[in-house]
């Protein structure tokens, strides 16, 4: 399977940076080795939907309602409505979510739900904090994160995408060695194949401080579907180089 590559814009760029965007990310496609997402602020979905028309760059979304249909709740947007800006994923449960917004299992699980009902491939973020880390508590965390997934097994489709992001991670220019990254995904995917209907297979991205540096080592680790990226992705000459690694010999 070829390696997943997902650029997560945060609240960044203009309609004009998306443009020139897909412009440039054209080229550095060529012989692509591997899979592409990218993730922009909803507002420019349809845009970059439209700019990438044939170009085979999957349409990421940031976030989506925890409310399924449509009604009164200003300032949301539905899974329905994201489907129809040209979105086939959707990241669930970011850790500046969790953070920032107080998103709990409780509403990520409601999140992962209208995903699923709507058609989109959920791309569901886990990851300890520093404090988990260090007091080795992670795995216990990680594991209650898992709980949104497993309360909506029923609904998943046949193919979810699990990021482990730590949060000590993210941002931060640290990112988790190898035996910390392959520890993790281990555990995940073991935990996921007992919580999973059989018919539902996980793939693994890691993500926090990922860069054309690292990547290359990242991407060859067991268990290792692919990366997401933040603020690496910002720019189409890094987003490439790290594009290019994932083709690269180990
Ligand atoms: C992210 O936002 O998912 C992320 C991993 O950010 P960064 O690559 O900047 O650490």
């Amino acid at each position: 399977m070829k390696k997943f590559v997902i650029g997560n814009w945060k609240m960044n760029g203009d309609a004009l940076e998306v443009h020139e965007y897909v412009h440039d990310l054209k080229n550095a496609l060529e012989g692509m080795p591997c899979s592409v997402g990218v993730a922009v602020p909803s507002l420019y979905l349809p845009q970059l939907t439209a700019l990438l028309g044939r170009i085979p760059v999957s349409v990421v979304a940031q976030d989506v309602s925890q409310f399924k249909g449509s009604g009164a709740y200003t300032g949301e947007i539905s899974a329905a409505m994201l489907r129809d800006a040209g979105c086939d994923y959707v990241l669930i449960g970011h850790s500046e979510r969790r953070q920032y917004f107080d998103e709990d299992e409780m509403v990520l699980q409601q999140k992962i739900l209208c995903a699923c009902d709507a058609g989109l491939t959920p791309i569901y973020c886990v990851g300890e904090n520093l404090e988990q880390r260090l007091q080795c508590h992670y795995l216990q965390v990680l594991d209650k994160q898992l709980e949104a997934l497993e309360a909506v097994r029923g609904h998943l489709p046949d193919t979810v995408w699990v990021a482990y992001e730590p949060v000590w991670a993210i941002g931060t220019g640290k990112v988790a060695d190898a035996g910390q990254i392959a520890e993790v995904h281990a555990f995940l995917a073991a935990r996921l194949a007992e919580i999973l209907p059989g018919r539902c297979h996980a793939h693994l991205l890691y993500g926090g401080s990922v860069k054309a540096a690292n990547a290359r080592e990242i991407l060859a680790l067991p268990g290792v579907d692919g990366v997401l990226v933040g603020s690496a992705s910002l720019t189409v000459a890094e987003l490439s180089r790290i594009i290019a690694e994932a083709g690269a010999p180990v």
